[in-house]
């Protein structure tokens, strides 16, 4: 069986979630779908919750009533006899209650992440209220039966195949067995989410659960880009990437894919395939097993990054510095993406600026602080294992107007990655993309 998961605009207007049916049971072989909520839902929700979280339920209760009207006309055009749209209806209807009633209670983030949830369960509702309308053999599984993370709010993979290969074996025959992409309960039984684009993450956890023959992702673009196409022009597709160039590149800032999604699809081998709505026969992206020699493939760039330098005279010779420094970030729950060294000092970025202080404050015993914020990590990733000479010279040749603050090359041989500020970020985008994918004749274009 195939895993499908459809994203916010492909299932974003009543004519997507037409055209999504359509395509899932398009050859008639069982499926086992993933949606997204509406595109423009989870900002919504996110934004009622800010308004709670600012104690203004009147600012709440201002986006539930137009966000409700939204439903209410989606579910009149969606549903073509009056039996499926009342019922539809009084199930959505249900929903906004609750959120008016959670207005008017003290609110936690327990409330935050149920308000969140309500984007999936609105959106999987209609759509497999819309095939049975069509008569089409489909059911709706809870995604709050079947994901769970645990204590440290990862996925906890194995009460995931348990679930999920029992709900399949408790409910055979269907052509279509439809879920909610990002939301799951954490290890105390309460909703919660895989944070947000979490429903590739779903996706994958699916897929690998269930050992599927594919997992496909189907958003608005036709598969990977070489850049990113929010901020270069000219970018093209990638037909296929490894595993590991895949799972760099989407943890690096490559939007279309959750950060950690791929991970549990590299773990089971099943390939995922980045797929199209809008152009359902255009070839994507497919992301396997293969490793392609002598081809870099794509840059990411992911923001919101700060540098953190610890210099020390004390480091030279001295055994453990590493260790004592790792250990305070670990200490902190803060993972460093980056990471550069030298004899009196060592650089890392972080993403998380939770404990910074606390963080800085430990550092400082052992030498002299510096931290920058606003900067990006830039990606490229391909085989650049070191047998491909001259390849880093590429990226670094690239870069020779742009102020560099960390390069990390090595650490894989499918990746080399530069820290610079977050104000030179487009001009460092767009000079890779000329030089590593419009004029150079030796970087192998991927087939
Ligand atoms: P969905 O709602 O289907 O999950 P997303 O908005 O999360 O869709 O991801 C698709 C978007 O990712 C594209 O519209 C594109 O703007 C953006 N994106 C960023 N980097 C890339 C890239 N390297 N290749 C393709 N798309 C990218
Ligand atoms: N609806 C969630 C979000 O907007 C999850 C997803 O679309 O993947 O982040
Ligand atoms: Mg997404």
């Amino acid at each position: 069986m195939k895993v499908l998961k459809f994203g916010g605009t492909s299932v974003g207007s009543v004519q997507r979630m037409k055209e999504v049916s359509k395509l899932i049971t398009s050859d008639g072989e069982p499926k086992f779908v993933v949606l997204s909520a509406m595109s423009g839902t989870t900002n919504s929700l996110v934004e009622i919750s800010d308004y709670l979280y600012k104690k203004n339920p009147e600012g709440a209760n201002t986006v539930i009533n137009q966000l409700e009207s939204k439903y209410m006309t989606h579910i009149q055009e969606l549903y073509s006899t009056d039996e499926w749209r009342l019922r539809t209806e009084e199930l959505i209807k249900e929903i906004f209650t609750s959120l008016r009633n959670i207005t008017k209670t003290l609110f936690t983030s327990f409330e935050e992440k149920v308000i969140l949830a309500q984007g999936e369960i609105m959106s999987t509702n209609m759509v497999n209220n819309y095939m049975q309308e069509q008569g089409i053999h489909s059911i709706l599984l809870s995604a709050l039966d079947i994901i769970r993370t645990d204590k440290n709010a990862e996925p906890d993979f194995n009460y995931i195949r348990e679930k999920t290969v029992a709900q399949i074996e408790a409910n055979p025959g269907y052509e279509v067995y439809i879920t909610q992409g990002f939301i799951c309960r954490n290890a105390y039984g309460e909703i919660d989410n895989l944070l947000r684009g979490g429903s590739d993450y779903t996706a994958c956890l699916l897929g690998a659960a269930i050992e599927a023959e594919e997992i496909q992702i189907w958003t608005d673009i036709d598969g990977m880009h070489n850049n990113d196409p929010r901020i270069v022009e000219g970018t093209e597709p990638v037909r296929q990437l490894y595993f590991e160039e895949a799972a760099e590149l989407a943890y690096f800032g490559a939007k279309i894919l959750h950060p950690t999604c791929i991970q549990p699809a590299k773990f089971a081998g099943v390939p995922v395939r980045l797929l199209n709505t809008m152009d359902p026969s255009a070839p994507g992206t497919i992301i396997n097993n293969r490793m392609h020699r002598g081809t870099i493939k794509a840059v990411a760039a992911k923001s919101g990054i700060t540098c953190i330098g610890i210099q020390s005279s004390r480091m030279l010779l001295a055994s453990g510095f590493l260790r004592k420094v790792f250990e305070i970030f670990e200490t902190y729950k803060t993972s460093i993406d980056m990471i550069t060294t030298s004899e009196v000092g060592v650089s890392v970025t972080v993403d998380n600026l939770t404990n910074i202080n606390a963080i800085v404050d430990e550092l400082k015993k052992y030498g002299t602080v510096s931290v920058e914020n606003d900067m990006c990590i830039v990606c490229v990733v391909g085989d650049l294992s070191s047998q491909n000479v001259g390849f880093e010279t590429l990226a670094t040749d690239a870069l020779k107007q742009i102020p560099v603050r960390m390069i990390s090359y090595g650490g894989s041989s499918h990746n080399i990655s530069f820290v610079v500020a977050e104000c030179d970020k487009q001009r460092t985008l767009r000079a890779l993309q000329q030089t590593l994918f419009t004029y150079n004749d030796h970087v192998r274009r991927p087939s």
